[in-house]
Parts: C-alpha cells; structure tokens; sequence
C-alpha cells in the first residue's frame, strides 16, 4: 500500500484541495456511511498497522486498566510505558507500540481512547481533516478503502482538476 500511495501522492493531493471547496455537512453525510461500510469490511484486530506508526495519547485515567493487567502499579506503568511533558500530558514512549503483538493489541478490552477513535472518520467535519487523513492513506485499509471510494462517489477525476 506504501508503493501506490506514493503513486497517488499527486491525485491525493488535489483530491484534498477538491475535498476542501464541498460543504462540510454533505461531505459527513456521504462520508459516514462509506467508513462504516468499509470499517465492517476490515478486521482491525489482524492489522494493527495504526499501531506500528500512532504516538499514543494517554490519560491518567486510562492507566489503571493496563497496568493492572500487567500486575503494575500505576506509577510503575508510567515509569516504563509512559513519556510525561512538563505539562503532564502523556505519550506513550515506543512507536511500534509496547502492546502490539504480532499485528495484536495484547491489551485490546484496555487499550487507550487515542487507538480507539482512530482513524477518526466518524468524526464531524471530515473536510477539514483531510490533511491528517491522508497521512496514513497509505498505512490503514480503512482510510485508503474510504478516500478510493468517496473518490467514485464524487465522480472525481485527477486530470479534471489538475488546476486546482
Ligand atoms: S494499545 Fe493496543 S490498540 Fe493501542 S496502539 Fe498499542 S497495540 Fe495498538
Ligand atoms: S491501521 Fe486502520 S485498519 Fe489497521 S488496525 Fe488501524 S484502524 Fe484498523
């Protein structure tokens, strides 16, 4: 998938800048039925791709499912699985990351909001987003499935928008 996303780096590319001229209320409505029909197609739990590339956001709220998990104190969970900045926001500090296990989440019923939501196409206002979205175009099944099928869906064609 890396090799034909860069092949389609281009029409990606004015893909977006088309994607920004539509109306972000249509755009959601074409574009969450699409990711749910394309999210029940895909099984995340034999990818994990998302996972060998997310820097995980953390609270503190969610450490105490994992680390119990693990028979960790909290403070113990943070000390070896956690990045904290000086404003406390918490990252998990390896990318792949700790819990992946051969394309499986080894702590899948505690995993973070963060792995959850991705790749956030469910979301309000998928316009604006686009950018970020594209950026895993080439990582995720569901992104590439969603953007190649919303391309059909809107007639797009890259030669017809070259000027964009
Ligand atoms: S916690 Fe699990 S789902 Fe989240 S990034 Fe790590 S392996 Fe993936
Ligand atoms: S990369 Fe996409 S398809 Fe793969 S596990 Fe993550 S969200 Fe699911």
């Amino acid at each position: 998938m890396a090799v034909l996303a860069a092949q389609k780096q281009s029409e990606n590319e004015a893909f977006r800048r088309f994607i920004k001229q539509q109306n972000s209320a249509e755009m959601d409505a074409l574009v969450f039925p699409i990711q749910a029909e394309v999210s029940a197609e895909v099984d995340c739990t034999s990818c994990g791709a998302c996972c060998q590339h997310l820097m995980i956001n953390l609270t503190e709220a969610e450490i105490e499912g994992p680390a119990k998990h693990l028979n960790l104190s909290p403070a113990e969970f943070i000390d070896t699985h956690v990045e904290v900045s000086s404003q406390g926001q918490m990252i998990m500090n390896t990318i792949p990351c700790h819990f992946l296990c051969e394309k499986k989440c080894s702590i899948y019923s505690h995993r973070f909001e963060d792995c959850r939501a991705f790749p956030h196409l469910d979301k309000p206002n998928f316009k604006d987003r686009m950018f970020g979205t594209l950026q895993y175009y080439g990582i995720c099944p569901i992104i590439f499935h969603v953007v190649e099928r919303l391309k059909f869906a809107l007639s797009f064609s890259h030669s017809t928008t070259e000027s964009l």
